[in-house]
């Protein structure tokens, strides 16, 4: 456990080489875009959101350090709005985590529905599923800068279940609660994992080589899902990355948005981004879980619909390859 008391230190340390690898800050390449391309590469926009809060910790930051760094990584990221996606039954009486949820819309971000405890659809009945829907929608009632958006966990919309997926669908129009689909994943949860493990198994990681794994693969999957879905919709839509309330997010959502910007990418609020007429679309897919480009890929027969780094063997082996020091 490394104890660091505010993002001015990680800075510090940052610029003192931590650690010792020379920052090696590798932008993935593009492929040219054809001229021929219908619609225009400068109108890439990018709304930002993240899950599960309140999470669990890290291996890096204390754990009111999390988002104060975020809050302030936010701000200077230029992100005015993101979506934050609740877990309300993690927040316990003894705890600040509802303080910390105030915090964040308090800083101008919006708050939405992720269940109560984060329930997965494929393995848990309509009824009980619901019921922490309704939980999680108590909670949030009146709540500042609520948005009536629904995030499935685990991005689990019912998987093959057709029957179970449409019953969801419907009950979640009845509450008036929209899908508050992702379109961009490059699986941070499973990095701050694999940074855990090393950090309990007293591993040295390369804080550079993790920040550049985390930003690299993050703008490689916004291009991978801006490309995918100019090939099924013939137009860009308004991107919806998905991070989740973790310590490489606070660390690193600043490093993120600059490396989109300098891409070419505006960075937009979540609702400009569910004003998207995809955010009205709703895949008929043999297979409902994972992002909204993907599904509707697979609704039109599009090929190569999944970003390679969500394989957790290929994270695990990068992670290993650019991070772990032993
Ligand atoms: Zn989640």
């Amino acid at each position: 456990m490394i104890a660091l008391s505010s993002r001015g230190l990680l800075l510090l340390l940052l610029l003192v080489g931590f650690l010792y690898a020379a920052p090696r800050f590798a932008m993935p390449v593009e492929a040219p875009i054809a001229e021929e391309t219908a619609v225009s590469v400068s109108n890439k926009r990018i709304a930002f959101s993240f899950d599960d809060t309140p999470r669990g910790m890290g291996a890096f930051l204390e754990k009111d350090e999390r988002p104060r760094l975020l809050i302030e990584a936010l701000e200077t990221a230029g992100i005015e709005q993101a979506a934050f996606f609740i877990n309300p039954g993690r927040i316990t009486p003894s705890d600040n985590d509802a303080e910390i949820v105030a915090s964040y819309a308090a800083a101008g971000h919006v708050l939405a529905n992720h269940t109560a405890h984060h329930s997965k659809l494929a393995s848990t009945s309509v009824e009980k599923f619901l019921v922490d829907v309704d939980e999680a929608a108590e909670w949030l009632d009146g709540k500042p800068n609520f948005r009536p958006w629904f995030r499935f966990p685990h991005l689990d919309e019912g998987s093959k279940d057709k029957a179970k997926r449409d019953a969801v669908r419907k009950a979640l129009k009845r509450r008036g609660l929209m899908n508050g689909y992702v379109t961009v994943d490059a699986s941070d949860w499973y990095m701050e994992e694999l940074a855990l493990q090393a950090s309990k198994a007293g591993q040295t990681m390369d804080w550079n080589a993790l920040r550049d794994l985390f930003v690299e693969s993050y703008l490689e999957s916004a291009n991978f899902s801006d490309d995918l879905a100019r090939r099924t919709l013939d137009r860009a839509p308004v991107q919806m990355i998905l991070l989740h309330d973790t310590d490489l997010a606070a660390m690193f959502v600043d490093d993120l948005a600059a490396a989109l910007k300098k891409d070419g990418w505006q960075i937009v609020t979540a609702d400009e981004a569910y004003r998207d007429p995809i955010a009205f679309m709703e895949p008929d897919v043999e297979f409902a879980d994972g992002t909204r480009i993907q599904m509707l890929a697979a609704e039109r027969g599009i090929g190569n619909r999944w970003y390679m780094r969500n394989d957790q063997k290929v994270a695990k082996k990068l992670f290993a390859e650019r991070v772990l020091r032993d």
